[in-house]
């Protein structure tokens, strides 16, 4: 647990246009910043961000909060997790309280094992430059291929010892504890032996996106039919090999900058490619891709290209896996590599303009390769056709947009040879299924090609209170501390100033009316607290919020108060701004919210005075008609007051 006052600190620390610019390139626009969505995709920016209310609020998806809701829907983060997020990047030291040895222990490891993984990729870098062995062996393998020493010392590459226990023994020797050389998979432990894992090989680290070393992956030198040609790191508590993708580090910069993604195969692959001058480039590191690594890529591009090499059987196996590029709404794109090379052996054959050419002249959508590439293979056999086509409209089918799909379906018709309807029909067929089996993903039915009829709903009373609910928790946040009206106090004279606050305050706890949705209740508590005690509540006060329901929540409001509330609308009165009205406004909202209240108690009183006539209990059907009135009553005296517009 982050004790309270660290918590202040770090939401005053955290500046929201520079937690926000992290991850989503922004552009000024009058005060506030615009940039696309991070958590929708679009073409056009709608996500906003407000330095001054420190809030953001994306027009397109709803996606609304301050720095640390963004933080924890962003990178997924719990709220504590979030804030330590915030408090290492404001150099804000935390101070914990109560943390459980577990947690303690957990975190002490995690830690303990980056040291060791740091001190090993320093050890293999020593190994490569310094040492006979190294020089003369894995340095050797390096300069045979082509690569320059800075290349190398960009990717901090290393080499391991023949000796299967040069680095472990090393590592005891300089304090290093053994049960973090084994947690890392560094070291191996076999009955009171100790040895390493990795011996005789280059070693590539895996870094973090902040740097960190991971894990390592390493290659063989010698011909030993027995040793696997790669061997990585093993899972650990630092080291995910599906969550990361080597070279993310050093890509990092130019990913954004070039808005595009390269993905290439190996280690070697990625560093020859940045040699030739292309430094966006990463590697799944022999796994297939997984939806964590493009949500990785997805931080800093929309726009992926995968380069290939090698024969239509090895392409053709390794395509189902990009479905889960088209899952994430990416746009991916395909450069196959001329016959016999990768990207290796081919950026070393040609000059890096060539190069650079080359990727530019070949990228073919993925849809459309993958069509081109099925197509030659059915070769105008019927049965093969109808996989093809399944397999097709099942690429089509992921892709989050309806407009990329409309023009995939078009596509595809003219190159299958198949008409659009019946293209329509299949993708749609599974589009239906797939939002049957997660809804979450799908914004199903909507987003179908072809919509199914609308049903139109009856609007329900409930909502209509919640507007005045909201309306009036609007106001509290907005004009919370601002004049109402100057009154003459009765007994000294004195002028008095009322606050907005203050008059709703007393006008709804008077009439002992209360609110539905809990968020709304909860803020006008402590405005009341407040207020009854002297006190004037900040709307920052909710907008930093330790509970985060409360705090998106009034960021939400705060964001849309560009807008007029209805009530103007409704009166279809003309004014620029709220404030230049704000006492009418305040009455008229509050008019509007008990109006709301005493109609919703008469439903309730209805439904009693129906059952009571059923049931003949003439004096129930008595004093309930006699409340039914009086609301009544009540209700034609405010709606006179509002002007004699019907309230719903
Ligand atoms: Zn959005």
């Amino acid at each position: 647990m982050i004790d309270r006052p660290t918590i202040e600190r770090i939401l005053d620390a955290a500046q929201i246009v520079d937690v926000v610019q992290e991850f989503v390139p922004l552009k000024k626009r009058g005060a506030n910043y615009l940039g696309l969505c991070p958590f929708h995709n679009e073409k056009t920016p709608s996500f906003t961000v407000s330095p001054t209310k420190e809030i953001f609020k994306c027009f397109g998806c709803g996606k609304v909060g301050n720095s640390v809701n963004f933080v924890m829907e962003h990178e997924h983060l719990t709220y504590p997790e979030a804030l330590k997020y915030l408090a290492r990047k404001y150099h804000i030291e935390i101070v914990e309280k109560e943390l459980s040895r577990e947690e303690i222990d957990k975190q002490n490891e995690r830690e303990s094992l980056l040291v060791v993984t740091a001190y090993a990729a320093r050890q293999f870098t020593e190994n490569l430059f310094q040492t006979d062995e190294g020089i003369t062996v894995g340095l050797t393998y390096f300069t045979e291929r082509g690569f320059r020493q800075q290349t190398l010392k960009k990717f901090e590459v290393g080499y391991s010892f023949e000796k299967r226990d040069a680095f472990s023994r090393k590592a005891l020797e300089d304090g290093h504890k053994q049960d973090f050389l084994v947690k890392t998979g560094l070291s191996i432990q076999s009955e009171d032996r100790i040895f390493d894992r990795f011996s005789g090989r280059v070693m590539f680290p895996i870094h973090s996106l902040s740097g960190q070393v991971l894990g390592f992956g390493g290659r063989i030198l010698k011909k030993d039919p027995k040793s696997a040609k790669y061997l990585n790191s093993p899972e650990s508590e630092i080291y995910h090999k599906s969550r990361i993708l080597y070279g993310i580090y050093q890509a990092r910069k130019s990913i954004t900058e070039q808005d595009r993604c390269y993905l290439v195969e190996g280690y070697t692959d990625v560093m020859s490619v940045h040699e030739a001058g292309i430094e966006n480039v990463v590697a799944s590191s022999g796994t297939s891709l997984t939806q964590e690594q493009v949500r990785l890529i997805k931080r800093f591009t929309q726009n992926i290209t995968i380069l290939y090499d090698g024969d239509a059987a090895g392409i053709k196996a390794s395509l189902r896996g990009i479905d889960i590029v088209l899952e994430e709404g990416m746009n991916v794109k395909i450069v196959l590599l001329p016959d016999g090379e990768d990207p290796d052996s081919y950026s070393k054959k040609t000059s890096n303009t060539e190069f650079a050419q080359y990727l530019k002249e070949n990228e073919t959508d993925f849809i459309r390769f993958k069509t081109r590439l099925l197509l030659a293979e059915a070769n105008n056999d019927p049965v093969k056709k109808a996989d093809l086509i399944r397999d097709v409209v099942k690429s089509i089918a992921v892709i989050p947009e309806t407009i990329t799909r409309t023009v995939y379906i078009k596509e595809c018709s003219t190159l299958l040879e198949v008409t659009e309807p019946i293209l329509y029909h299949e993708v749609n067929k599974l589009l239906q299924q797939k939002s049957f089996q997660d809804r979450n993903k799908y914004p199903a039915a909507e987003d179908l090609p072809v919509p199914p009829p609308v049903q139109i709903k009856p609007v329900k009373p409930e909502t209509l209170s919640l507007y005045s609910e909201r309306e009036i928790i609007r106001l509290l946040l907005k004009f919370g501390g601002s004049e109402f009206e100057r009154i003459i106090n009765k007994e000294d004279g004195m002028e008095e100033i009322i606050t907005v606050s203050d008059y709703i305050v007393k006008e709804i706890t008077s009439d002992e009316l209360s609110f539905e949705n809990h968020v709304c209740a909860r803020i006008f508590d402590d405005f009341r607290f407040h207020t009854e005690h002297g006190l004037i509540a900040g709307d920052k006060q909710f907008i930093k919020h330790e509970d985060p329901e409360i705090s998106s929540f009034s960021a939400d409001l705060l964001a849309d108060s560009h807008e007029l509330s209805r009530i103007w609308k409704e009166k279809q009165t003309y004014v620029e701004t709220e404030e230049m009205k704000l006492k009418e406004l305040v009455g008229d909202v509050v008019l509007k919210f008990k109006s709301d209240k005493i109609m919703t108690k008469r439903k309730e009183i209805m439904a009693l005075l129906q059952q009571a006539v059923k049931e003949n209990d003439t004096d129930k059907v008595l004093v309930l008609q006699k409340r039914f009135n009086n609301l009544s009553i009540a209700l034609g005296m405010i709606s006179k007051k509002l002007g004699n517009r019907i309230l719903l």
